[in-house]
């Protein structure tokens, strides 16, 4: 399955996104740390390096990524040149601060009042850029006055005499080249519900949950640890038998207990969980991928 999701109003943001980029020092770009690089736009990647901009890579959600897996997205970020990367959970109180210093350090000649560090936040959307900037403003929510690169889309705030921020809208790219990554920004739910097939998505979850923390599935639904021969629609049936979801006729229900699998990996329920390693990735394809669907972008409920 590909999915296709490129809504007009998104065309609009990139021109203005490529407007702003003159006017700012260093893009800071949100990601979800449990698949940093399925949510990591090339838009966004090909805007910045069009002005040569430095990037602030931030791995949020870190709270709810494998503690083992995220260094070592760190590490292959912090080696990509006029690049940082720190992780951090915007929940965290303090943590958004992280942002200002390694900001700085990626422009040292943005440093006083008449050369303020200008930071444009970009990301796609659902990653917690709100509550990140949010986290940052505390109480300074009045916007910064219009100014020519500013438009209404992209709104302009003062962190100090030295620091400002941009925020801007939640981006996507026209087209997802590989399935799995359509699948992880799927069931991240950075994708709105209306652009898959959640039962497909669930399965997807399901079956690479399977293959990096079968202990975790045991534990919450009772699937066997060890058993080789479980695949993704196993696990969504053992989760309908835990749960005692059925349809008439005795049947299990498999599509709420898609939906529940789903839910139980946003909410978090099943533990610190990454969809992607930088090894998973070259390895590609993921167990219990379908390869066959494509979904066009049906509207914008992300
Ligand atoms: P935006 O669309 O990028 O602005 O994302 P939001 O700030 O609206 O956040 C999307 C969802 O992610 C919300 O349900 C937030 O509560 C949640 N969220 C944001 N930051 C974190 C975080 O650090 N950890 C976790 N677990 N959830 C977060």
């Amino acid at each position: 399955m590909s999915i296709n999701w490129f809504p007009g109003h998104m065309a609009v943001a990139v021109k203005k996104i490529q407007d702003a980029m003159a006017d700012h020092d260093v893009v800071i770009e949100i990601l979800d740390a449990r698949c940093p690089m399925a949510s990591a736009n090339p838009l966004i990647e090909s805007l910045r390096l069009h002005r040569q901009r430095p990037c602030l890579k931030v791995l949020n959600k870190t709270d709810a990524a494998d503690a083992a897996v995220t260094p070592q997205w760190l590490a292959l970020f912090n080696a990509q040149k006029n690049v940082h990367a720190i992780a951090l959970s915007a929940k965290k109180p303090g943590d958004a601060q992280k942002i200002i210093a390694a900001a700085k350090k990626l422009a040292p000649h943005r440093n006083d009042n008449f050369k303020p560090l200008r930071m444009l936040v970009m990301g796609v959307p659902n990653v917690g850029k709100s509550t990140l900037i949010n986290a940052l403003l505390k109480q300074r929510k009045a916007k910064v006055g219009d100014e020519p690169a500013i438009t209404k889309a992209l709104a302009r705030y003062d962190l100090s005499p030295t620091v400002s921020l941009t925020d801007s809208p939640g981006l996507m790219w026209p087209k997802i080249d590989h399935p799995e990554d359509g699948l992880m920004l799927a069931a991240s739910h950075i994708i709105g519900t209306k652009a898959y097939i959640e039962s497909e998505v669930a399965e997807f979850l399901a079956a690479t949950l399977l293959a990096r923390y079968p202990k975790a599935l045991a534990a919450r639904y009772g699937t066997p640890a060890e058993v080789k021969t479980l695949d993704g629609v196993g696990v969504i049936e053992a989760v309908a038998a835990k749960r005692g979801f059925k349809i008439k006729g005795g049947d299990f229900d498999f599509d709420k207990a898609a939906l529940a699998l789903l839910g139980d990996y946003r909410s978090g329920a099943l533990g610190r969980v990454s969809l992607e390693t930088p090894t998973s990735r070259t390895a590609r394809p993921l167990a219990g991928v379908k390869n066959k669907d494509t979904i066009e972008n049906p509207g914008d409920d992300a």
